[in-house]
């Protein structure tokens, strides 16, 4: 185990333009720490906003020779991209231990879930195809074809610093588009990381660059420039919103992955044990730092008691700690504030009337730990309810009926993710019908997967990402209206 960032093979603390490594030329840096403790990791450059859209220009060059190349020549790019990632997924998960501090043995499956997506579209690369459509018109043909988009901008959080830029970066290059990614401030290395491993790769230069700087400065940049054609963002829903106004001005595509509250309802007639670890595995991994992450949890009235004490139990075990203590389950919360919003959400849980059933401050590590907690008794009007809380509580509300359960699951303007424990499969297809979600974990609290289209509806996002349908955010329909194309009558004679 490494016990310095510097000892990383994969460490760069310059961004990636125009396959070069570059700092700002201010000499402008931001300092990055560890959130486990504090530490001084490295410094960041700061690009000035002349510098991102030399970055645009670079990719809009680039688009050139890689449009032109086939989908099987992409795939390969893509293949070799992959068997790197997979080769160094150690020290990648390192590097998103040390500036995001979830445990190691979370931070290497989210390397995997990562390379996923880019094994992936390596194979849909090559599986790109348009129609050929019957014409009103006799002799006549409707043909569709589908083009890369153009140069894209994605813009991710720091939750899943690996996964969140693979998942639209890689469908965006076997698109045959190029790409500028903006990482969080808080986790620029993995994004870093990738684009060395992109680089040794062999991606052609300008094909995919990394940038780093003050995010409204990006932004504005991004959605104002005519050559970014598309805006990938994942992240909160203001900023998502935002993000979609600015992009207005020059009417780009956008796909937005924004914040979720998913509900968590198991039923009377559900396996409690397998509810309650998939209810843990959904809650507290991240330390609760997930948008699918269950925001709240309804146990109807005839279990209710009994999952409590499963609950506590189970939750009273996990072990806080460094991420790169390998017995440890919940690292470190991300910063200061949210630490504060997981306090602001129990205190006022605590007020209106909720119970303390395990956990409930900060961890006797300091810092930025706190406790996995468990709150019960919780109603529809708390702030656990009606916020993302995005850290380690589990507040516990009881129902009644389905018809109840369902009212106050959809009562919120988001819908990401949710899930059901049921054995029930009548019960599954009505309550799965009437829940206004993108995805439904049923019987389950893992969801994410490269197979799968991941995304949500209302003010949880447009768009979705992975999946036969992800490909679709980078490609536009160009459609052909070919007259005189459908005449089928042979000719007689040479001619
Ligand atoms: P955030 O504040 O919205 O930040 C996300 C990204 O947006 C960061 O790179 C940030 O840059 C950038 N940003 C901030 N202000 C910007 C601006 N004015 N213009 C352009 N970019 C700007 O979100 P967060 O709090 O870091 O992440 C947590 C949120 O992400 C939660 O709501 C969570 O549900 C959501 N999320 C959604 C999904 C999904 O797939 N639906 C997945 C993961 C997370 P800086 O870091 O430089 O400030």
């Amino acid at each position: 185990m490494m016990k310095t960032i510097l000892e990383n093979p994969l460490l760069k603390n310059q961004c990636y333009i125009n396959g070069k490594w570059v700092g700002a030329k201010s000499g402008q840096v931001k300092l990055l720490r560890n959130p486990a403790n504090n530490e001084v990791l490295v410094d960041i450059p700061q690009l000035s906003r002349e510098e991102i859209k030399y970055a645009i220009n670079a990719a809009s060059h680039a688009m050139v020779g890689w449009r032109e190349l086939s989908g099987k020549q992409r795939s390969l790019y893509l293949r070799k991209w992959f068997d790197l990632v997979q080769a160094h997924r150690d020290d990648l998960a390192s590097l998103i231990v040390f500036e995001e501090g979830k445990p190691f043995v979370e931070a290497l499956a989210e390397v995997d879930y990562a390379a996923s997506f880019i094994e992936w579209f390596a194979e849909e690369a090559k599986r790109v195809k348009g129609d050929v459509m019957a014409p009103p018109q006799a002799g006549s043909r409707i043909i569709v074809l589908k083009e890369p988009i153009g140069v894209c901008a994605t813009i991710t959080p720091w939750n899943f610093p690996a996964a969140m830029i693979t998942r639209k970066i890689a469908p965006a290059l076997a698109a045959g588009c190029t790409a500028i990614a903006k990482p969080a401030q808080q986790t620029p290395l993995t994004a870093f990381g990738l684009a060395f491993l992109a680089e040794k790769a062999g991606i052609p230069a300008g094909v995919f660059n990394v940038v780093t700087g003050k995010a409204s400065d990006i932004g504005d940049e991004f959605t104002s420039n005519p050559i970014i054609k598309k805006i990938s963002f994942t992240g909160s829903t203001e900023i998502g919103r935002h993000l979609i106004q600015q992009s207005a001005q020059t009417i780009k595509k956008v796909s937005m992955e924004l914040g979720g509250n998913a509900p968590f309802i198991v039923f009377n007639d559900a396996d409690v044990e397998k509810a309650v670890e998939g209810l843990i595995a959904t809650k507290f991994r991240n330390t609760g730092q997930a948008c699918i992450s269950a925001n709240r949890v309804y146990v109807q009235e005839g279990i209710y008691d009994a999952f409590i004490q499963v609950l506590k139990d189970k939750v009273g075990k996990l072990k806080v700690g460094n991420g790169f203590d390998k017995t440890v389950q919940q690292g470190p919360l991300i910063d200061t504030s949210a630490l504060e919003k997981v306090e602001e959400h129990i205190a006022d849980a605590l007020k209106k009337g909720a119970n303390l059933v395990q956990g409930g401050k900060r961890h006797g590590l300091g810092g930025l730990f706190f406790e996995p907690t468990v709150l019960s008794g919780v109603t529809q009007n708390m702030l656990v309810c009606r916020e993302e809380t995005f850290g380690p509580i589990a507040p516990v509300i009881r129902f009644h009926s389905e018809a109840d359960v369902v009212k106050m699951a959809n009562d919120t303007e988001y819908g990401l993710a949710a899930y059901l424990f049921s054995k029930d499969a009548e019960r599954i297809w009505r309550v799965s019908a009437a829940i206004e979600s993108g995805m439904i974990g049923i019987n389950t609290g893992a969801i994410s997967n490269e197979v799968a289209p991941f995304g949500g509806i209302k003010e949880s996002g447009l768009g979705r990402e992975g999946s036969i349908y992800g490909m679709d955010e980078y490609l536009e329909l160009k459609y052909l209206a070919w007259h005189g194309a459908g005449e089928n009558k042979l000719k007689e004679g040479e001619n």
